[in-house]
């Protein structure tokens, strides 16, 4: 803390994974001997720059970017870019820090990193946010590299950000490579990459409930925020026989009992991926409840996937979960549940899926974009829809065994952790003093 100063969520996240490393560390000396706590928590390098880009009526414009390239013991830096307001270092450090873990969880070659910048996408034109772009990647593209850093998307930046990312990068350096994921289908992308995250937020979830012998049919549920990882994870839980009832956004939540079907779907879809507009409108249009200003937490449900951002679900949230008879909690976001909240989620003994393990199809699935970019081919729907569960089970057996080996069966939250760091930390000993 005395060396990273403000970093609040850094620390946040850096506190629960040091914690449940304790016992690790303990059955391990040549970790403590190698200094290698000391080492995963400095980041090899981290950039900041100046973004100036022009806006529509020809003011100039400056912005933050950033990219935090933190572990490339396994491979090279991966990691999705962030443009929202509240984008700082230690956002961004506690997000490259957590993707760390998730990407060696998912047993694909890939280092952590995460990038962005303070720039708000909102109410901004197409043209302004091309322009951002090409600027933003003009500096950025100095630093990345495809068997270097391969940036992917994350708030803010979706299909749209990333075809202007991808197009100033060819510009610049006269390549075609697989240097961002997330690509357009025609020109790079993979199959199933729009939809693994929360495609794999419920597979994993569907893991756990099958070690209580239980399935997703009639199970209510809900779900924050209305993007990407939203919007698939509805999608999955309505094909699997679950009800959703609730979405939302950064201004409040929308509540329909009747639930959130693949018609309504749709309409989210258009509404806030062509359009950009708020989930308000959902409740004018299908006249249901919408709650300005709250989350959804106090709606009574079985299973709950926060899939918005940091920290959107409070301790009194967690609590009220548990009280009204939530079992399962699956992360689409990264920490979204503060470490009360967690606590309280544990100490409950309902099922809890922490974001770097629930969540890690996305980036999974971002390595095999990078493996058919290399190959210079693309597989069918089903190959890599395949591949995707096949990983979420395999995150889920490797969490589970590791939570069982250190004594608490059932606690992903030290499993994913442990899982995760053992084979960096072996790694960076196997690659000497660097
Ligand atoms: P999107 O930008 O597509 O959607 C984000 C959603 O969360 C929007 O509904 C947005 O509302 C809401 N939101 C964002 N910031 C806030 C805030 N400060 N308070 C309340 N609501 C907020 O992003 P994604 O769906 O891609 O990402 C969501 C989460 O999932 C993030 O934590 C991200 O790191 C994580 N994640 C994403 C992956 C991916 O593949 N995309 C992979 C792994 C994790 P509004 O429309 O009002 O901005």
């Amino acid at each position: 803390k005395r060396k990273n100063p403000g970093e609040l969520e850094f620390h946040q996240a850096v506190q629960e994974v040091l914690e449940s490393l304790e016992p690790v560390i303990e059955k391990h000396p040549e970790y403590k001997k190698a200094k290698i706590l000391e080492r995963i928590v400095e980041p090899e390098r981290a950039i900041t720059f100046r973004v100036a880009w022009m806006d529509d009526k020809g003011e100039v414009q400056v912005n933050r970017g950033y990219r935090v390239q933190f572990n490339s013991a396994i491979g090279p830096y991966k990691g999705g870019l962030r443009f929202h307001p509240s984008v700082n270092f230690g956002v961004l450090k506690f997000l490259a820090f957590e993707q760390i873990f998730k990407n060696s969880l998912t047993t694909l070659p890939i280092g952590g990193g995460k990038g962005g910048s303070d720039f708000d996408p909102k109410g901004k034109s197409d043209a302004e946010i091309m322009r951002f772009c090409q600027s933003f990647m003009t500096e950025l593209s100095k630093y990345i590299g495809p068997d270097t850093d391969v940036p992917a998307g994350d708030i803010g930046v979706g299909a749209r950000e990333i075809g202007y990312l991808f197009g100033q990068y060819k510009r610049l350096k006269n390549e075609y490579t697989g240097v961002l994921t997330g690509k357009g289908l025609k020109w790079g992308g993979s199959l199933i990459r729009p939809e693994a995250t929360g495609y794999g937020c419920v597979y994993f979830a569907q893991e756990m409930l099958a070690t209580r012998y239980e399935t997703f049919e009639g199970k209510i549920c809900v779900v924050s925020g209305s993007g990407n990882v939203a919007q698939y994870t509805v999608e999955k839980l309505n094909e699997l026989g679950a009800k959703v009832v609730t979405l939302s956004d950064s201004n409040g939540y929308i509540y329909d009992p009747e639930g959130i079907g693949p018609e309504k779907l749709e309409f989210v879809k258009e509404l806030k991926n062509v359009r950009r507009g708020r989930i308000s409108e959902y409740a004018e249009k299908y006249g249901v409840g919408y709650f300005e200003g709250q989350k959804p937490w106090n709606v009574k449900c079985d299973c709950a996937f926060p899939s918005a951002t940091q920290n959107e679900l409070g301790s009194e949230d967690a609590q009220a979960l548990v009280n009204n008879g939530c079992m399962l909690v699956s992360e689409g976001a990264n920490m979204p549940t503060v470490p009360e909240g967690v606590d309280i989620f544990l100490n409950a003994k309902i099922l809890y899926g922490p974001g770097k393990a629930a969540n890690a199809g996305g980036v999974a699935t971002s390595a095999l974009e990078m493996s058919q970019n290399s190959m210079r081919l693309s597989w069918t729907r089903e190959e890599v829809d395949e591949k995707l569960k096949q990983i979420m089970k395999s995150i889920h057996k490797s969490a589970y065994e590791a939570s069982k080996e250190y004594g608490h069966p059932g606690n992903y939250v030290l499993g994913a952790n442990i899982a995760g760091f053992k084979k960096v930390a072996d790694a960076m000993i196997e690659q000497g003093l660097i």
